[in-house]
């Protein structure tokens, strides 16, 4: 291969160029900082992502351009003693600088891949960038451009503080297939808890075996094999815990939500071998795990498994873990939910396994969409998630079992039933606005917990659009509400 040499000049100069086209910015700042520094001011760049705020707060720096240069600038001369060549030098700059000054990860994918077309010598990176890219996942991109680029100490990434809202890749059937490793898990992403930072991690197993919800596309994305061996998940588990996690995100992790897009308590498509293994593996490498929370279809529960799952957490005995179980509840209605929906879910089989899930003292979660149905209206939908709330009010009461609601606003999914409805005209998400007026009315019982997902995905993009503004003050008080489990004092008293 014939590969083309550049000077440092001339890169800089590339790199000026460039910038300067997207941006439309002059670099004249001449700014050095010491290890230390360098180090301190990464930390507040990557845990100042995504807040104008703070950026504000700490440099003092008013328009985007200024602080655009300022840091390009910065990490530009401060990444030369660390990075193995100029185009490392370039590429880690413009990833760090690019994803501290986005709020919208399309715009840092813009500027990354204008950067990868443009400037020579960007092809060898190019491959091993795209999964990143064209998922969306910029902390992984973060990530894989220190420990590749950088010849910074491995030990030195790891202390690194790096702690930013994180949402979930967008990965489909294509990416998964063109770019998954062995080794990987479906993906993982964090998440707000109750009691602290939580990872949503998703294994890739076979699919879900049921796969008749109407509202569901998620067996797309899983294994299309029939069985998985336990090996095989203990890769997946061993990749995110030993290297994809700072010591510091471990540390932190309060909660865990423990997927496979399907059943965990299903034994042909999770080997109990395997979610023992998971568990276990988990509670050892998360010092300060509370709650694991595994999601399953409720007729593939049974007592061995609870069992079992307590021999392994009584080998820890001293740290006190809960277990708690999801379940796809949907819809209170049973004849939409087993209906129109075709959940499959029956309170009967529920009541059934109560006195067993206080036998081994298993809190549960009701997974609800809100209006997941053509022809609801916005009261049908309230008043489905109000009954929902006062039944597991009763529940609670009579077995005395923790149960938190989990209440997604619908979303069409690609290649569902809903989809067509959609696509015919009958169905229209909810947006801002429907999920303001649930926030009004739900009834909220002191003994259930709640919890109200609120990401772009649960959300037509439309509605957004039409309603940015109120979307962004839902998002405060809903966060809000899920960490306090009250609204602030001024809202809804
Ligand atoms: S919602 Fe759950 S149970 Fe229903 S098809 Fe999807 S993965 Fe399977």
């Amino acid at each position: 291969m014939n590969e083309l040499k550049i000077d440092s000049n001339l890169l800089a100069n590339e790199m000026k160029n460039t910038f300067e086209n997207i941006v439309g910015i002059h670099f004249e700042q001449d700014i050095v900082l010491d290890d230390t520094e360098l180090i301190e001011l990464m930390q507040i760049a990557l845990n100042s992502m995504f807040g104008e705020e703070k950026k504000q707060q700490y440099y003092n720096i008013d328009t985007k351009e200024a602080l655009f240069t300022f840091l390009y600038l910065t990490y530009e001369k401060n990444f030369q003693s660390y990075t193995k060549n100029d185009n490392a030098l370039i590429l880690l700059s413009t990833i760090c600088v690019a994803l501290f000054l986005s709020k919208s990860s399309a715009q840092s994918t813009q500027l990354i891949t204008t950067l990868l077309k443009n400037l020579p010598g960007m092809s060898t990176y190019s491959s091993d960038i795209e999964p990143y890219l064209t998922s969306d996942d910029l902390r992984g991109l973060l990530f894989w451009s220190i420990t590749t680029l950088s010849s910074l100490d491995y030990d030195l990434v790891n202390t690194m503080n790096i702690s930013y809202e994180y949402t979930p890749p967008k990965i489909t059937p294509e990416w998964l297939n063109t770019y998954r490793k062995e080794e990987d898990p479906m993906e993982f992403w964090f998440y707000n808890s109750s009691i602290g930072n939580g990872l949503f991690l998703i294994l890739y197993t076979p699919k879900c075996r049921y796969a008749k919800c109407s509202g569901c596309n998620l067996p797309s994305l899983s294994s299309q094999s029939k069985t998985t061996s336990p090996s095989a998940v203990y890769k997946q588990v061993d990749t995110v815990l030993q290297n994809s996690l700072s010591h510091k995100e471990k540390e932190s992790i309060k909660e865990m939500i423990l997927s496979n897009n399907g059943n965990l308590f299903d034994i042909k498509t999770m080997p109990t071998l395997s979610l023992l293994y998971t568990i276990n593996a988990l509670i050892e490498e998360l010092p300060s795990l509370e709650k694991i929370i595994i999601e399953s279809r409720i007729e593939y529960l049974n007592e061995h498994q609870l069992k079992t799952i307590n021999e392994v957490l009584s080998a820890h005995e001293d740290r006190n873990i809960k277990i708690e179980i999801a379940l796809g509840f949907e819809i209170f209605d049973d004849e939409i939910r087993n209906g129109y929906y075709q959940k499959g879910f029956y309170k009967s089989a529920l009541e059934k396994l109560m006195p067993l899930f206080s036998k081994y003292d298993v809190s549960l979660k009701f997974y609800m969409m809100y209006k997941a149905v053509p022809n609801m209206s916005t009261q049908e939908a309230i008043d489905d998630m109000n009954n929902v709330s006062k039944y597991a009010h009763e529940l609670i009461n009579t077995y005395d079992v923790n149960i938190n609601i989990h209440i997604s606003p619908t979303y069409v999914a690609v290649g569902t039933l809903l989809e067509k409805e959609f696509n015919d005209g009958n169905y229209t998400p909810p947006g801002p606005k429907e999920v303001d007026m649930l926030c009004q009315q739900l009834e909220i019982f002191d003994n259930v917990s709640y919890y109200i997902s609120l990401n772009d995905e649960g959300l037509s993009s439309t509605h957004i659009e039409e309603e940015y503004t109120l979307f962004l003050d839902l998002k405060s008080r809903v966060g809000y509400f899920n960490s306090y489990q009250k609204w602030r004092t001024e809202e809804f008293q």
